[in-house]
């Protein structure tokens, strides 16, 4: 066993039996904001090309939400931050449930669940890829790298990708499939190093046809959206146009495009009023949190951490879980414990 994983197996011997004691100790109001992205059956193909820090299976998700509804009170989002502002009562332990991208499994899988546990969630959206065939660059590079057959390809490869694979192969020449492991330190590179729109640009140059998944949709699309909507169980939020990263390397002009301009969006299919936004990716450069200031009353980040009263409302932190961090009653309630603070 690692040495990650001793300390990993301590903390949820440790802290899982005594964490709900420790926060019900606590008297200021606290608010938890979980965070989902995908939510895939354990027999989904989706799996073998997803990172493994981006999904739970539907079991996972309905044990999450019976014992958040042991310890907290599950709230929507808005209202918590609402009630906080007006000096209102809050319950001491407050729940929220977000789902980032809008992924069409949060339809097949989530809903459902949500639905019998009755379990209040927002889903943010991306404004302009509602119900297309859009592949997030992550999973077309995922998909590219781990399918043995683009092995022979690799040579016409461009520089910089082969590069990228040698330096997560430690420099040696790497052969396909890359783990999952090397796949998630690639794509953080990647992601330190290029904009969204220079990754789509740079993926293009490089033959995918032999894995594309035709014909496959990985997001919701608007008649999804609605029903959900219309339940008054589901809120959704904006999570930009097109995901771009709202860091300094952002214009004006994006800015504007991406966090206003789709909450208008949105608002006209859905016939309802769009109050809370998501950074993608949890980048928010100054000028990207005054423009969410103006135009939404809350949004979330990546900040793994609860927040308290005096959490600014438009930088709320969330915690994510995902099937490899909590996938058993104690190692979720460790996860939620790490993340609590002192
Ligand atoms: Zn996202």
């Amino acid at each position: 066993m690692s040495v990650n994983s001793r300390i990993k197996r301590l903390a949820e011997t440790v802290l899982a039996p005594f964490a709900p004691l420790a926060w019900r100790a606590r008297s200021a109001p606290r608010l938890l904001v979980l965070m989902y992205h995908r939510v895939l059956p354990p027999d989904h193909p989706d799996r073998a090309c997803e990172q493994p820090g981006m999904y739970v299976s539907p079991g996972t998700l309905a044990m999450h939400l019976r014992l958040l509804k042991r310890y907290f009170e599950i709230v929507h989002l808005d209202d918590w931050a609402r009630r906080a502002a007006g000096g209102q009562p809050l319950p001491r332990l407050a729940a929220a449930v977000t789902f980032d991208d809008g992924w069409r499994d949060n339809y097949a899988h989530a809903w459902p669940i949500l639905q019998a546990q009755a379990v209040p969630a927002t889903i943010y959206l991306l404004a302009d890829l509602m119900g297309t065939q859009y592949s997030f660059w992550p999973n077309r590079l995922v998909r590219l790298l781990r399918d043995p057959r683009n092995d022979r390809a690799q040579s016409r490869w461009p520089d910089w990708l082969r590069l990228e694979i040698a330096a997560v192969a430690c420099g040696s020449a790497a052969s396909l499939p890359l783990s999952m492991q090397q796949i998630d330190a690639l794509i953080a590179r990647c992601k330190s190093l290029h904009t969204d729109t220079e990754m789509l640009g740079l993926l293009g140059t490089v033959d995918t046809r032999a894995v594309a998944d035709a014909g496959n949709r990985d997001l919701m699309n608007w008649d999804e959206a609605r029903e959900m909507s219309d339940s008054g169980l589901i809120r959704f939020g904006s999570h930009t146009r097109r995901h771009i990263r709202l860091d300094s390397r952002a214009t004006p002009d994006v800015l504007q495009d991406e966090i206003r301009e789709s909450r208008l969006a949105i608002e006209r299919q859905l016939r309802t009023s769009v109050t809370s936004f998501c950074y993608p990716n949890g980048d928010h450069c100054p000028a990207a949190v005054d423009l969410v200031r103006a135009s939404y009353a809350t949004a979330v980040t990546t900040r793994r951490a609860w927040n308290s009263l005096s959490s600014d409302p438009h930088l709320l932190n969330r915690v994510g879980v995902h099937e490899d961090v909590s996938s058993t009653e104690p190692a979720f309630l460790a996860r939620l414990a790490l993340a609590a603070g002192a």
